[in-house]
């Protein structure tokens, strides 16, 4: 037998092969992890530490650049080591703080280094969301949402 008629997609309800490793069919699933990230995302600790993600991968590049600039204009020479400070004391940085970082840092560094680092801020990223579990309410939350997501992508895409 082809097909264990027991299985439907959590998502959509349509049949599921045997070998589907979690209850998502394929036509679903990239519906699925946009979902599953929006989920995650909406609790204030989790979304702190997956988009902290971008500060940890280029703060620590951002400070050994910079440590022996002598700065001539007045705002970057109080900036750098009050930034460097909060992001050592406290592993936190405003929006404003960071852009303002990869901003000075987009001078120090060549494009492939760039994407280097951004490639890490998304497979760690990836990392979260992948090893995160959710309980049986957000996943309802999920399945529902990537039903929405899925029937929006339809109607930009028929
Ligand atoms: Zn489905």
């Amino acid at each position: 037998m082809p097909y264990d008629l027991g299985r439907t997609c959590s998502v959509c309800g349509a049949l599921i092969g045997d070998n589907n490793p979690d209850g998502i069919g394929g036509e679903c699933r990239y519906a699925y992890y946009g979902a599953r990230k929006v989920v995650h995302n909406k609790d204030k600790e989790r979304a702190y530490k997956y988009y902290g993600t971008k500060a940890r991968v280029f703060m620590p590049v951002f400070i050994e650049q910079h440590k022996d600039v002598k700065f001539r204009s007045e705002f970057k020479k109080s900036f750098y080591p009050s930034v460097v400070k909060q992001w050592e004391e406290k592993g936190y940085l405003s929006n404003k703080q960071l852009e303002i970082c990869l901003g000075w840092l987009g001078y120090k560094i060549d494009y492939d280094t760039h994407e280097k680092l951004e490639e890490a801020v998304y497979e760690k990223q990836k990392k979260i969301l992948k090893e995160w579990k959710p309980n049986a309410e957000e996943y309802e939350h999920i399945t529902k949402l990537a039903g929405t997501f899925r029937k929006e992508f339809r109607k930009n895409h028929s």
